[in-house]
């Protein structure tokens, strides 16, 4: 039943005889207050709630494993019905906490810097498994929804899982529900055009982060391979369709040799002149699985410099939750193969959210 809407959890108690306000109910029990325990719904008749624990099904996923580091980073591992599992990563902070969560298990974008783009794609995640690890964390965190900042940077591309994704955003978004202002929700992509083309069209829309790689088509399709689909042009053209709250955050992760030079750090701030964004430089996390290296801090320092130079918003994330390899660029390779179908990654996540308004 998580995952529902109030009109779909309406149809469904209307099988059943039940009038339209217990869907209400049921609704704000699930989604406002986070009651999952149909004996703790006590607004609900004792008879309705005994019929409907029979009948319906309001599972999370569950906990495998939790790692906590030293920051106070918490890195989960979901077991979900089948068998498969996915990350989620909690970042606290002084002001606002950061939920990064997955939208796919495995992802078969391929990004050539990212774990989880090794694993290809197990299976998409449905709408309830999304909102599922919210309502996890939220029920561990009494409180937390009111200063989370959610970001889809877990495993997966959540544009090419479109309609659960959005329509997991339209649940948690709502304000008779989990209330979470699309100004903090930040869906992150690789640079699937036609889904940017679609979000354009939504009543709802998230903050966008843009995963960038190289100002060059050449070296982009290299890190990126759906830019030999859909080139750099085409994907800033659909960026600026998408209606914009303020700018669009484009996630840079940074490589030794690779897309670090001053060239590059110049062609990028050409690239996006005139373009209502900012830049995240992400420090790659070294991977045995992956044929990278990270950039010195001088090459950063510099790459950085050259975008102020340029008049381009440039922030240097910085890692959180290293000890436990939570920083969302590249974890868990290297273990069992059963943690493996976990390895988490999307964008160069680093823990700070990219573009709280
Ligand atoms: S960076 Fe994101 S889109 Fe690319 S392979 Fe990794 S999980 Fe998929």
């Amino acid at each position: 039943m998580i995952g529902l809407d109030q009109e779909e959890i309406a149809a469904l108690l209307a099988e059943t005889g039940q009038p339209p306000y217990r869907a209400r109910q049921l609704y704000a029990s699930i989604y406002r207050r986070q009651v999952l325990e149909w004996e703790r719904m006590t607004d609900l008749s004792r008879n309705f709630r005994a019929a409907a624990a029979e009948r319906f099904s309001l599972e999370l996923p569950v906990l495998r494993e939790l790692q906590a580091a030293v920051d106070g980073t918490e890195k989960f591992l979901l077991g979900l019905h089948d068998g498969q599992a996915v990350e989620m990563v909690f970042i606290p902070e002084p002001k606002r906490d950061t939920l990064c969560i997955s939208s796919q298990v495995g992802c078969p974008a391929a990004c050539r810097f990212c774990v989880t783009g090794t694993l290809g794609l197990k299976r998409n995640l449905t709408p309830g498994e999304i909102v599922g690890q919210v309502l996890l964390c939220s029920r561990r965190k009494a409180g937390i929804l009111k200063r989370l900042n959610l970001v889809f940077m877990g495993m997966g591309e959540p544009l090419l899982n479109y309609d659960a994704v959005m329509k997991a955003i339209r649940l948690l978004a709502d304000p008779q529900g989990m209330a979470i202002s699309p100004r903090r929700i930040t869906l992150s992509t690789c640079g699937i055009v036609p889904g940017l083309h679609r979000l354009a069209r939504e009543a709802v829309i998230p903050l966008l982060a843009v995963s960038l790689g190289s100002p060059d088509d050449a070296v982009r399709s290299e890190l990126i391979p759906v830019n030999r689909k859909w080139n750099l042009e085409s994907l800033l053209e659909a960026c600026r369709a998408v209606p914009l709250r303020k700018w669009i955050t484009f996630e840079y992760t940074l490589l030794k040799g690779v897309n670090d030079r001053p060239e590059d750090a110049r062609a990028l701030a050409q690239l996006l002149r005139r373009f209502p964004a900012k830049v995240n430089l992400i420090p790659l996390h070294s991977h045995p699985a992956l044929p990278y290296e990270p950039s010195g801090p001088e090459a950063v320092a510099r790459f950085q410099e050259i975008l102020f130079q340029h008049d381009v918003s440039a922030f240097l994330r910085r890692s959180r939750g290293e000890d436990i390899q939570a920083a969302c660029g590249q974890l868990a390779a290297g273990q069992s193969s059963a943690r493996s179908a976990a390895a988490f990654s999307c964008q160069g996540f680093t823990g700070a959210p990219p573009a709280a308004s």
